[in-house]
């Protein structure tokens, strides 16, 4: 890539923030960027700082933007010329960044991630640059990336966008309509990431039950794993981000019979009072959840639930409350993620009557986020003196450390391991489990596997 001032390859710096949605594009920016001749650096030794941004919530937001002026300091005082800020912030915010925050090159939207070349080198001119149109990119092709994360890990974005119509979500308007992209394209690039490496591939999107519904092929989510999971290097198909009303007979079949297809579901369930999940627009209640779950369990032996819940939506009574804490206390998900409701302008759910006061919501977080540490604590004590594979991740303390079958990267917890030999990050292992907290699980190993 040729820049206006003198350097041999430009050097690029990513902070990536929000989900691993948004660092997937992040990853590709970078691939798209090193293929056309640029170097990755840290921050500090960065001539172009992109900062990926998230804008899901008010935390994600301001997260987003300390980030931005965090980098900002380099475009001040350090080597760093172009700064630009890309994501969903910049798609929903893009006049307000350019006209409160000075230090910007320039903002890119979520559809524009395809250009990133040309808009970095535009920058670079001297251009500052506004690049947001309709949220369109979908990665038709396999494309270049950069991994970020653990090496032995990768997220496989296979559809983009989201249909439902949850009243509070914002996702829909920065990410556009569902859309998924093609099986052959998934299988070329989870081939390219398990050459690169990659043991355990990760299925994400805004709503990866609904993939394949759009396309021409008859294809689904259940046929999609089958693809991957036969692949050389993959040991490990994950699936996070599963809406409730979308997991299949096919896929829950293939879930109890393929040993590559993690025994794990992320279901974001969001509440569990009818009341709420109605005025949400959710599409299943209480019950029907309820239901779900055990059905699941049952169809599925071993199965890891994780799930997803929002406190405080407007109108939750305490007697809504309630009913989510006995949901939590009665079906013993092994994980749950807990936030607070955001008002987010844009959305019908601001609209709403009845918002919640801050210090309810906040307390309300607090009491659900008690009710799940013991439900998991105990969770996890009841598989003291059960085996489990063990992808080996890494050392710390002079302890070996990796992650289960039920256990997703970076929101879930981690297994400690006790080993008489020297372990190889990336291998898999069986070991018996000996101690438990609330989210970490100590284990012995037992043997290595050929995996
Ligand atoms: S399923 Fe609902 S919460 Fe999830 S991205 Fe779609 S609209 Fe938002």
């Amino acid at each position: 890539m040729n820049f206006p001032w003198k350097v041999e390859a430009p050097r690029i710096a990513l902070v990536s923030l929000g989900c691993d949605k948004n660092r997937v594009d992040g990853e590709v920016m970078l691939g798209l960027l090193e293929r056309a001749g640029c170097r990755i650096a840290a921050e500090p030794e960065a001539d172009v700082i992109l900062v990926n941004t998230c804008a899901f919530i008010q935390e994600a937001k301001q997260e987003s933007i300390d980030a931005i002026l965090e980098a900002a300091r380099y475009r001040e005082e350090g080597r760093c010329r172009v700064l630009l800020a890309t994501g969903c912030l910049a798609q929903r915010y893009p006049g307000e960044l350019l006209r409160d925050l000075p230090e910007l090159d320039g903002v890119v939207g979520t559809g524009e991630i395809g250009r990133v070349v040309d808009i970095v080198r535009r920058a670079a001119a001297g251009e500052r640059v506004r690049e947001v149109g309709p949220p369109g990119f979908l990665g038709r092709d396999v494309l270049p990336r950069v991994p970020g994360g653990s090496p032995f890990t990768a997220y496989l974005k296979i559809s983009e966008g989201c249909d439902n119509r949850c009243l509070y979500c914002v996702i829909p308007q920065l990410r556009g309509a569902h859309r998924s992209r093609r099986p052959s394209v998934l299988v070329r690039e989870a081939r390219s990431l398990a050459a690169g490496g990659a043991r355990e591939i990760v299925l994400v999107a805004q709503d990866t039950t609904r993939y394949g519904s759009d396309l021409p092929e008859e294809t689904s989510l259940a046929s999609l794993v089958s693809q991957l999971a036969v692949l050389d290097g993959v040991a490990w198909v994950r699936l996070l981000y599963c809406y409730p009303s979308g997991i299949t007979f096919d896929l829950v079949e293939l879930m109890a019979r393929e040993p590559r297809l993690c025994r794990y579901l992320d279901i974001p369930l969001q509440h569990a009072g009818d009341h709420v999940l109605r005025r949400m627009g959710r599409n299943m209640m209480g019950y029907d959840l309820r239901k779900l779950i055990l059905f699941l369990r049952s169809a599925v032996p071993g199965l890891t639930i994780r799930s997803t819940f929002m406190v405080g939506f407007p109108g939750e009574t305490e007697d809504d409350f309630e009913e989510l804490l006995d949901f939590l206390q009665a079906m013993k998900l092994d994980h749950a993620g807990f936030f607070a409701y955001s008002r987010e302008e844009g959305t019908p759910a601001a609209l709403l009557p009845d918002q919640i006061p801050p210090e309810v919501k906040r307390e309300r977080l607090e009491r659900a986020a008690a009710v799940q540490r013991a439900v998991s604590h105990a969770v996890n004590r009841a598989r003291v003196g059960s085996e489990v594979t063990v992808l080996v991740e890494g050392k710390k303390g002079g302890q070996h450390y990796g992650r289960s079958e039920g256990d997703a990267p970076d929101i879930d917890g981690r297994v400690f391991l006790n080993a008489a030999v020297d372990l190889e990050p990336g291998t898999f292992v069986r070991a018996r489990v000996t101690g438990a907290g609330p989210y970490d699980l100590r284990a012995r190993v037992i043997s290595t596997l050929p995996l």
